[in-house]
């Protein structure tokens, strides 16, 4: 029989987000700072095979869904085999990669064929010029390719995050949902979090509810039911629409009655919120320990400290939301 990790608020955790790499080949102005800072060592990075044992760990605990991020995921060497090793083990249902489409477009068709179910790809502007300002790269054009292609390839559904950013794309709302009359992507629009060294105020008018009057003035708006297994967006959808639109609101609207997730950084830490600096090392397990209680012992002691909800009033998260991963 397997086990369930529940938590003390009687939720239970069944999803895993893993940042396998704190570093990226774009610097997104509201995530990762703008002056120099230390990466994560080499040698304090978890290795695949790492990687692997603390999965099934995890999937002997009741995780059953994996979400890879990072830093960039396709920046690290090797990627694409350890998603086919995760696709293999037995009891893991779902396979999903958030990334910033700038590397894969090449290489959609192997991912579906590692056994990839689901892809976010992050994209902040639909204008090249100013998708070269927030991310410090030319690069649109390969993200459009990603998403083309992840059309093509059915690697259903293909998710577009968009990070609401005042002054920069909030004028783009309008365009980015009207991509779902004709497309069948989920547009997801996310509410800026201050996380780490990242710039920028909470923008207010660019709240979800701000946001949901905005859709609202484009066409009747359908409330999606939310399934069980659902991340923490809103979901709606135009009327004859053949994409969705998500609103994910961690400043305006608290959706953690419903978190189901734990985060293990690349450098082998176990993270109950993405909001909260609380945190519980791995890593001493798992280098200096043959057998798996201790690592067990230590992925219910993470989920023994999530909170019942996150606080950010009057502070941000310290670490990096590129080391945290998202
Ligand atoms: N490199 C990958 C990517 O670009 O999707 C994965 C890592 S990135 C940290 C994961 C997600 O976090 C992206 O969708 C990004 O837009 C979002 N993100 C980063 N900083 C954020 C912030 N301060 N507030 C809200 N979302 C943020």
């Amino acid at each position: 029989m397997t086990d369930t990790l529940t938590d003390s608020y009687h939720r239970t955790i069944d999803y895993l987000r893993i940042s396998v790499t704190d570093r990226c080949n774009l610097q997104c102005s509201y995530c990762v700072p703008s002056t120099p800072f230390a990466h994560m060592k080499h040698t304090d990075i978890l290795s695949y095979e790492e990687l692997l044992r603390l999965v099934r760990v995890g999937i002997s605990l009741g995780i059953r869904k994996v979400r890879l991020t990072g830093g960039e995921p396709f920046a690290r060497k090797g990627i694409i085999q350890f998603i086919r090793d995760l696709a293999a083990l037995e009891g893991l249902e779902d396979l999903a990669v958030t990334t910033n489409g700038t590397l894969i477009a090449d290489k959609i068709i192997e991912l579906k064929e590692a056994g990839l179910s689901r892809i976010n790809i992050s994209l902040d502007s639909l204008h090249p010029e100013k998708f070269a300002q927030i991310t410090g790269k030319d690069l649109f054009h390969e993200v459009k390719r990603s998403i083309d292609g992840a059309l093509e390839a059915g690697l259903s559904p293909v998710k577009i995050n968009t990070v609401l950013l005042d002054g920069i794309n909030g004028d783009e709302v309008e365009n980015f949902a009207r991509l779902t009359f004709d497309n069948p992507i989920h547009v997801r629009f996310i509410e800026y979090m201050p996380i780490g060294q990242g710039e920028g105020p909470a923008h207010s008018d660019l709240l979800a509810p701000a946001i949901i009057k905005r859709l609202e003035a484009i066409g009747p708006l359908v409330p999606i039911i939310r399934s069980a297994h659902d991340g923490p967006s809103q979901r709606f959808k135009f009327e004859g629409a053949q994409g969705e639109i998500g609103l994910i609101s961690p400043m305006s609207n608290h959706f953690c009655a419903t978190c189901n997730r734990l985060r293990l950084t690349a450098d082998g830490h176990l993270r109950p919120c993405l909001l909260s600096d609380a945190k519980v090392s791995l890593m001493e397990a798992l280098r200096g320990n043959p057998d798996d209680e201790a690592l067990t012992a230590l992925f219910r002691h993470a989920v023994s400290i999530k909170g019942q909800r996150h606080d950010l009033s009057g502070h941000a998260v310290q670490d990096m939301m590129c080391s945290i991963g998202g």
